[in-house]
C-alpha cells in the first residue's frame, strides 16, 4: 500500500520511531499493532484517531492489527458496548486480525502474579484504598511503607489465593507490586495490580472475584499478543516506566518486548471526549442515547450523516502530535462537506413553507421538469420534478420590501425557481395576525431552465428552491446546533458539564415539504437539500425524518 492510501498520510513521529526500529534490524514481519478499547461505552471521534493511527500503520507496514477489548472492569462493561465498537470499526472501513480480550488472559495474569509474589515483587496489602493513596504521598518526598509490605512469600500466596476464592470483601485487601515507595514517579510507588470486585464479568461470568488493574493487564496483554508497538495517549507516558518494569518482571518467554509510545489525544472544541462523561449525559437524558446525532460518538456521527471517509480525512488532517491541543469542530465540518459534496443526491425540501401562486400559469396544468441529481457527478443521473401553478417556497425566502443586497424573492424583482422558471413577485396576502399567508407572482414561460432559449439563459441575481403544492411529501427535519455552549465543556464549573448544555441544540420542523422523490429515500444515501445543507434519513425512525448533518457553508445558521 502506498503512503497516500494510508489513513494517516504524512510520516509522523510514531512512524519515524517504527522506521528507526526497522533500520536498526527489527524484523518487519514482527510488527504488530492493536486498538485496545475498554467496552464501557461507545467509541467517539477521539477513538477514531487511535483507530486510524493503529490500523493505518497496519496498512502502511502490511502488519496485523488486533482488536483487543480491555475488559477488566466488569461493573462498567457489557456486550452491547462490545458489539457497537466492532460495528463502528467496520463502518470506518478497517479489519482486525484477531479479536482479543484481556479477560482471555486472566489465568495467565494470575499465574504471573504468583510469580511476582514468589520473587518478592508483590504483596497483599490489607489496608483500604484511601490509606494506600495517602501513604503514596507527593512526588518530592518519599511515601510511607505499608505495614504489610514485608509479609512473607507464604503468607502472601495464602492471602492472594484467599482473595481469588472470594474470602475477602471488596476493599479489604489488594495485591500491590513491590517497587519503590520513594520513586519520583508516583506510578512506581507500589501500584495496585489486583482488586476485589464482586461482580460477574460479561465473559468469565462468576469465575473471578479479583480483577487485574489497567497497568497489570495492558502491557502483559501486549506481550502475550506479540504487539511490537503499543500506541497510547499521552496521559500514559507516566505509566511507561511501570509498563516496562512489569514486563521485565514476568517470566521471560520471548525475545521481543512490546514498546509503549504515546501521542496526544484528540480534543475537539464544543464536545467532550470522555466515555464516562458521555455516559453521564446519556443517563441524564440530555440526549436520546449514545447514537443521538448530536453526540461526538462514531454512531452519533453516522446517524447524523457524517460519512466514514470524512472521519478518515479529518483524522489525517489532524495528524499525530506530541502535545495536546484543541481542534476546531469546523475542521470536521469541512471534511464532511468535502465528501458529501461529491456523493450526495440533490433534492428540494422546503422546511418552513409559505404558498406561492403563479398568477399567469394556467389552471389545472402541471408539467414535469428534469433536474440533475448531482452536478458534480453525471453518473448520479437525473430525476423528475412536478411543477404547477401552486407551489411552496421557504418563508424566509421572501420579503415584501428589501434592500438591493437581498437576492431572494421580493415584490417587483425577479428570481429563478431552481430547475424551473424565472418569476417576479407581484403581491402578498396577509392573514389576521399580520403574517404572510400567500405570495403571488408571475412567471416567464420562456425562461425554463435547460431549455436553451435566450430567456432561460437570462441571469437573475437569486435562485430559490420550491416544491409543488399539488405533489409533495410531508417530512420532519431535525436541525442541530452544538450540544455544548462552551468551547471546552468540562473545564468550567468544576467539570460539571450539565451547566454547559445548549438547550436549543435541536429544532424540529414537522411540516417540511419535500419533493416526492424523497418518498423513496434510503438509509444508504446522502442527500443535499438544496440551499439548506446536507441531510441523512434517520435510521431509527419509521417516519420520514431527516437529520441535518452540516450546513452548506460555514457561516450559515438556520
Ligand atoms: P475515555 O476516557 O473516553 O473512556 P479511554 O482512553 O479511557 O477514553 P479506551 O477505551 O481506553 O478509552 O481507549 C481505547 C484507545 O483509544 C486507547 O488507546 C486510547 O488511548 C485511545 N483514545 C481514547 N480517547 C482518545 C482521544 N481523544 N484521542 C486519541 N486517542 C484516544
Ligand atoms: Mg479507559
Amino acid at each position: 500500500m502506498s503512503r497516500s492510501d494510508s489513513p494517516i498520510s504524512n510520516e509522523n513521529f510514531l512512524e519515524q520511531i517504527i522506521n528507526e526500529d526497522l533500520s536498526n534490524g527489527f524484523d518487519k514481519n514482527k510488527l504488530r499493532f492493536r486498538f485496545p478499547p475498554e467496552p464501557n461505552g461507545y467509541l467517539h471521534i477521539g477513538h477514531a484517531k487511535s483507530i486510524c493511527l493503529n490500523f493505518g500503520f497496519g496498512k502502511t507496514f502490511s502488519s496485523p492489527v488486533n482488536l483487543r477489548f480491555d475488559d477488566t472492569n466488569p461493573e462498567k462493561e457489557n456486550i452491547t458496548f462490545i458489539n457497537s465498537i466492532k460495528e463502528d470499526i467496520k463502518w470506518l472501513g478497517f479489519t482486525w486480525d484477531s479479536e482479543c480480550y484481556a479477560s482471555d488472559y486472566f489465568d495467565k495474569l494470575f499465574d504471573w502474579a504468583i510469580h511476582l509474589i514468589k520473587n518478592n515483587n508483590a504483596y497483599v496489602d490489607s489496608q483500604d484504598q484511601e490509606t494506600i493513596s495517602e501513604q503514596r504521598g507527593i512526588p518530592t518526598s518519599p511515601g510511607v511503607l505499608s505495614p504489610y509490605r514485608e509479609r512473607s512469600v507464604e503468607e502472601n500466596l495464602d492471602l492472594f489465593n484467599k482473595m481469588k476464592e472470594g474470602g475477602f470483601l471488596p476493599g479489604e485487601c489488594v495485591l500491590r507490586a513491590k517497587i519503590n515507595m520513594s520513586s519520583p514517579n508516583m506510578h512506581m510507588r507500589d501500584p495496585v495490580l489486583y482488586r476485589i470486585i464482586n461482580h460477574d464479568h460479561h465473559r468469565t461470568k462468576d469465575k473471578w472475584k479479583i480483577y487485574p488493574t489497567y497497568d497489570w493487564a495492558h502491557g502483559q496483554s501486549d506481550y502475550i499478543e506479540n504487539i511490537s508497538h503499543s500506541l497510547c495517549t499521552l496521559e500514559f507516558l507516566v505509566h511507561r516506566e511501570l509498563y516496562d518494569w512489569l514486563i521485565a518482571h514476568i517470566p521471560k518467554e520471548k525475545e521481543i518486548l512490546p514498546k509503549q509510545r504515546e501521542f496526544a489525544r484528540l480534543n475537539l472544541s464544543y464536545t467532550i471526549m470522555s466515555k464516562r462523561k458521555l455516559a453521564d449525559i446519556v443517563k441524564l437524558g440530555v440526549v436520546s442515547g449514545w447514537d443521538d446525532p448530536r453526540m461526538p460518538t462514531i454512531s452519533g456521527l453516522r446517524r447524523r450523516g457524517v460519512p466514514p471517509g470524512a472521519i478518515l480525512n479529518f483524522c489525517d488532517k489532524v495528524g499525530v502530535a506530541k502535545r495536546e491541543n484543541i481542534i476546531d469542530y469546523a475542521l470536521l465540518d469541512f471534511c464532511t462537506r468535502e465528501v458529501l459534496n461529491k456523493i450526495s443526491h440533490r433534492v428540494m425540501v422546503v422546511l418552513d413553507p409559505v404558498e406561492l401562486e403563479i398568477i399567469n400559469y394556467p389552471e389545472n396544468k402541471s408539467e414535469t421538469l428534469t433536474a440533475e441529481n448531482n452536478q458534480e457527478d453525471e453518473s448520479y443521473g437525473s430525476r423528475k420534478l412536478s411543477f404547477s401553478k401552486n407551489l411552496y417556497i421557504e418563508r424566509d425566502d421572501f420579503k415584501e420590501e428589501a434592500n438591493r443586497k437581498y437576492f431572494r424573492l421580493t415584490l417587483d424583482k425577479e428570481v429563478r425557481l431552481k430547475n424551473g422558471y424565472i418569476i417576479k413577485g407581484e403581491k402578498v396576502e396577509i392573514d389576521k395576525e399580520g403574517n404572510i399567508k400567500k405570495i403571488f407572482c408571475t412567471y416567464d414561460p420562456k425562461s425554463k431552465s435547460g431549455s436553451g432559449s435566450p430567456e432561460s439563459l437570462r441571469k437573475v441575481k437569486g435562485t430559490i428552491h420550491w416544491v409543488d403544492k399539488n405533489n409533495y411529501e410531508n417530512i420532519s427535519v431535525n436541525i442541530y446546533d452544538k450540544l455544548f455552549l462552551s468551547e471546552t465543556p468540562g473545564e468550567n464549573d468544576d467539570g460539571d458539564i450539565t451547566t454547559q448544555i445548549n438547550n436549543e441544540s435541536i429544532k424540529t420542523f414537522d411540516g417540511a415539504c419535500a419533493e416526492i422523490s424523497l418518498r423513496d429515500a434510503t438509509f444508504d444515501k446522502y442527500y443535499q437539500f438544496q440551499r439548506k445543507g446536507y441531510f441523512k434519513l434517520d435510521s431509527k425512525s419509521s417516519k420520514i425524518i431527516f437529520n441535518r448533518t452540516v450546513t452548506l457553508r460555514d457561516n450559515i445558521k438556520y
